[in-house]
């Protein structure tokens, strides 16, 4: 696990450090996005009504809609949308950041490597009542399903193992090795007081 994340960081990082044509950088992303977007619709279920949060050109969300019972889609940039949209597809074409989500929602996604309002969103989510967050926004390598109303640790008492923070904040905290377990591996703690920043609650 912690190879491939540093790998797929490490190509994500060169690749945003060069200049690269828009059909480059579409032909350099689009297998990795194909497998992104299965894994997100392997969670859909009918019951779910979904809110994408930086829709793109919906081709997710469109997929969604054929699975779910409704989903909402946010995205600023009405030029990437075409064509007729599905019933059950609403688009709000608009800034999430701002933009108040719908209150019937329980399931959002967030498919956004470079997410920099990851604590934001996610304070607005729960706010809502949003049970479940699918997203690569944390780990940034393959896809992760939050529960949202996981009862979160604090950091010091953790004593080994994944964690990650509401403020989108990762990584591994060090202990005994006798501590370790395999379960433990697969698994990712929801903690408050991360090293990074350090509080309980959204970072704003
Ligand atoms: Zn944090």
């Amino acid at each position: 696990m912690d190879d491939q994340i540093g790998f797929k960081i490490t190509s994500a990082s060169a690749v945003l450090g060069t200049s690269v044509s828009l059909t480059t950088w579409e032909g350099m992303w689009s297998p990795y996005a194909e497998e992104v977007y299965t894994a997100v619709l392997d969670h859909i279920k009918p019951t779910d009504i979904v809110l994408d949060i930086g829709a793109g050109d919906l081709r997710l969300a469109r997929c969604m809609a054929e699975k779910a019972e409704k989903v909402y889609a946010i995205e600023m940039q009405s030029t990437l949308v075409e064509g007729i949209l599905p019933s059950n597809l609403e688009l709000f074409v608009d800034d999430a950041r701002t933009r108040p989500f719908p209150t019937d929602i329980n399931t959002a996604v967030l498919l956004m490597r470079h997410c920099t309002h990851f604590g934001l969103y996610w304070n607005k989510l729960t706010a809502v009542g949003c049970q479940r967050l699918i997203t690569n926004a944390r780990w940034r390598a393959g896809v992760e399903t939050i529960d949202l109303s996981t009862p979160r640790v604090t950091y010091d008492m953790l004593d080994i193992g994944w964690y990650a923070c509401q403020n989108g904040h990762t990584g591994f905290k060090r202990g005994l090795p006798e501590q370790l377990t395999t379960k433990m591996l697969d698994f990712v703690n929801e903690v408050s007081f991360c090293p990074a920043c350090k509080i309980d609650g959204y970072n704003e």
